[in-house]
């Protein structure tokens, strides 16, 4: 035999039941986002590496240590998305989709980051974002996060999952910060491992961002970015307070939340489930109006968050999410029974587009087929042998339900199904 190949670390295949809780999952993000007018932008999943080195920035996490980064057969540097909004504005840009209209665009699928592995952190993982572009007001960052507040809500985990907002201000007030927080960095500059150390002059607000647990109580003394604010972006930050205040939305101001990427401004914000640990945070977002024209067009501005299923799908209830349950398994016994079968399957199938039908196939004893209808998880065994053939009718056994089994006519089989699942 010769050796087996296995999949790429930190890149899973994703197995019944799970995916069925993550379609289900995605199927309820996007019925809010449908809800609240967002419209799909499917995108590719590889883009130019330049995209990224630009938009993110050279000194954050995924530009340095996390890029699926190669030259394809042609020498063109390419790079495995791993994120959505600047693949977003770079459609935007080249796809007309900007300037003198307001956007609100949604996007899913597979990212990809070369992380360590670990529980909630994978190499290829799942992310749904939505992104808006042509509006400048607090109104449409309380807007998005309102929306998130109604996923949770369709997802029942809202009572597990808390908000923590902070603003950036404009790239002249981080400035100022900056000055007074390498200052107070410096003190402690023998706590920093290597990385940090170069961070601290180049990029200290990085820094903050740390997950170094030794530098928890360091960066809580830290200076607040909210004391060096502009003008214009505290008023844009009461302006979301008094927002979300108005919405019911509990948050809690954390003075220190940068984000991880370059493009933020004014707005920030994350969800968080403190229970998921380091990895904690299930959904990022924030303002960039700054991001349309370092990619080339004419200022625009722009706000969106993304959130990762892989996190929130730990905090699922599978058995209520998963949709591995089927409604009906078929039992044919014998070799006409297997073709009245397959038509009976298909009738009702017709008839009702939710209805989920298993036909036996592979033959096997009465015995065997029950045993498979039961493992199969459907909720009753269509029983159809020689007997029933004969009298036009179809043997009922309810496989959840501690009930007598019936022979029904076959012509009442659809009506029956409709009562009994209540379809
Ligand atoms: P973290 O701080 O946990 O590394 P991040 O700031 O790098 O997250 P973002 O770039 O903001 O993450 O991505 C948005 C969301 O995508 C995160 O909040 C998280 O839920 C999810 N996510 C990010 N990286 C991964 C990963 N490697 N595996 C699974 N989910 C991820
Ligand atoms: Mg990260």
């Amino acid at each position: 035999m010769s050796r087996r190949i296995q999949s790429i670390r930190g890149m899973h295949d994703i197995l019944p039941p799970d995916s069925g809780v993550l379609r289900n999952l995605e199927q309820t993000l996007q019925a809010v986002l449908q809800q609240f007018g967002y419209q799909e932008i499917r995108l590719p999943v590889l883009e130019h590496t330049e995209l990224f080195h630009r938009s993110l920035g050279e000194v954050t996490d995924i530009v340095e240590k996390e890029m699926y980064t190669f030259e394809d057969r042609n020498g063109d540097n390419l790079t495995l998305r791993p994120e959505g909004t600047a693949s977003c504005v770079r459609a935007g840009l080249q796809q007309g989709l900007l300037y003198g209209q307001a956007a609100r665009l949604w996007y899913g699928g597979p990212f990809f980051r070369h992380e360590r592995p670990q529980k909630g952190r994978y190499r290829q993982f799942h992310q749904i974002g939505a992104e808006t572009f042509g509006l400048t007001g607090p109104d449409i960052d309380a807007e998005l996060i309102i929306m998130c507040q109604h996923m949770w809500q369709a997802l029942a985990i809202l009572p597990r999952v808390s908000l923590e907002i902070n603003s950036l201000g404009t790239v002249q007030a981080r400035q100022r910060y900056r000055v007074a927080l390498i200052d107070y960095l410096q003190q402690y500059e023998d706590a920093l491992n290597d990385s940090e150390k170069q961070r601290l002059h180049v990029n200290p607000m990085r820094i903050l961002d740390s997950k170094n647990p030794e530098l928890a109580d360091i960066i809580g003394d830290a200076p607040s970015l909210i004391k060096y604010l502009d003008p214009e972006s505290a008023e844009h930050f009461e302006g979301l307070k008094a927002l979300l205040d108005a919405a019911g939305i509990e948050y809690r101001i954390n003075p220190h939340l940068v984000r991880g990427l370059d493009y933020y401004s004014k707005t920030v914000f994350e969800w968080v489930v403190p229970e998921l640990e380091t990895q904690a945070t299930i959904c990022a977002g924030g303002r960039y109006d700054g991001l349309v024209e370092q990619l080339g067009g004419k200022p625009y501005p722009a706000a969106g968050f993304a959130m990762g299923l892989e996190r929130i799908m730990a905090l699922l209830e599978k058995t209520r999410f998963s949709d591995m349950e089927i409604d009906a398994y078929l039992v044919v016994v014998g070799e006409q029974a297997v073709e009245a079968g397959m038509e009976i399957a298909n009738q009702l199938r017709n008839q009702a587009s939710s209805l989920s039908v298993v036909v036996n196939c592979g033959g096997g004893s009465i015995k065997t087929q029950m045993k498979r209808a039961d493992k199969s998880n459907a909720k009753l065994a269509i029983i159809l042998a020689e007997d029933e053939l004969r009298d036009d009718t179809v043997g009922i056994k309810y496989l959840r339900d501690k009930r007598e089994q019936e022979t029904i006519p076959r012509i009442n089989l659809m009506s029956y199904l409709n009562e009994y699942l209540g379809t």
